[in-house]
């Protein structure tokens, strides 16, 4: 464990020890009110964010708990309170997407509720290495030591999406076999719909002439790959950070080429303030590329806990896909 994972826990451990002395009985309820029920036998599942909920909580049914820890701030930003850990040291399973986005937080939030127990499950880390992407770089980046990290935002394929629910399925399978002929055919009726989301976009997409964009964050090589699109570059390296004056200026470079111009830039609306798409578009504007438009693009990252529902995952992925189409030409 690196220094700064070391002080984090060490916050954390704090944090619970503190909750524990002030709040009688604290321990049990869980994030926003969040408790596991008294009267259910079956297991105890948590997962780090959205989209796994949806994947988990519909294979699941009535035979499992599952509980989702992060809302507002995703995978990028989260760092887990003391309710989220009181949460978790009750679960018996904790799905993950791994590749270096969400592990090291679920190991955070085991360690400091003490639930040895509890089974990490790094469902990315479960693919075919020959499904896994590597993250977006562009040339300037190459040197004697540069080495490409993975992608790890699988969900935004659902290809990728169905593999992860077979995973789920059969990690279910194996901590309630009671209940396997459940599991089994509430995930196939699952990914079902998720071929259906993915009929839904080929079809959408499948006569656009131009299907270059530049993505906000480096998060759209599986949806690309899915669909068929061309993602020729990233606004932001870091979701929150603007990109400085070169990155800028390399993106221009690549959206202005007379051949190939990019007319599409995605924006996000967890980074709403961010100005870097709107700057962008004007400089295309001014370099003569032909209507350059901003759509909104949401990575599935947090959620409202209010609209937290099963077809979820489904609705966003469609409205992504939607709004793309309106403006891809
Ligand atoms: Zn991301």
């Amino acid at each position: 464990m690196n220094r700064a994972l070391l002080l984090k826990a060490a916050g954390l451990v704090t944090a619970i020890a503190v909750c524990a002395v002030l709040v009688p009985g604290c321990g049990a309820p869980g994030r926003n009110g969040q408790n596991w029920p008294a009267d259910h036998a079956g297991p105890k599942v948590v997962v780090s964010f959205a989209p796994l909920y949806c994947f988990a909580a519909s294979v699941a049914g009535d035979d499992a708990v599952v509980k989702n820890v992060m809302t507002s701030k995703g995978p990028h930003d989260f760092d887990p309170t003391a309710d989220d850990i009181a949460l978790v040291s009750q679960a018996d399973l904790f799905f993950v997407v791994g590749l270096g986005l969400d592990e090291k937080k679920a190991e955070v939030m085991r360690s400091g509720s003490g639930n040895k127990n509890m089974k990490i499950i790094e469902l990315g880390e479960k693919l075919d290495k020959k499904d896994l992407c590597e993250g977006f770089c562009t040339h300037a980046d190459h040197g004697a030591d540069h080495k490409h990290d993975t992608d790890p935002h699988v969900w935004l394929s659902p290809t990728h999406a169905a593999k992860l629910v077979g995973f789920i399925r059969d990690e279910l399978k194996a901590k309630d076999p009671a209940h396997a002929a459940g599991y089994e055919s509430r995930a196939a009726a699952y990914i079902e719909k998720l071929n259906a989301v993915k009929a839904y976009g080929v079809e959408k997409f499948k006569d656009k002439q131009d299907k270059k964009l530049v993505s906000f964050h480096d998060s759209l090589a599986y949806f690309e790959e899915c669909f068929q699109l061309n993602v020729r570059g990233v606004l932001t390296k870091k979701p929150g950070q603007e990109p400085s004056d070169k990155e800028m200026k390399e993106l221009i470079r690549i959206c202005i080429r007379k051949t190939s111009p990019v007319r599409v830039i995605l924006t996000e609306p967890q980074y709403s303030t961010s100005s870097s798409g709107e700057t962008l578009r004007k400089d295309l504007v001014a370099s003569g590329v032909e209507d350059p438009v901003l759509v909104e693009f949401d990575p599935l990252e947090t959620v409202r806990p209010d609209e937290l529902a099963l077809d979820w995952y489904e609705k966003k992925m469609r409205d992504n896909i939607d709004r793309l189409a309106e403006k891809m030409k």
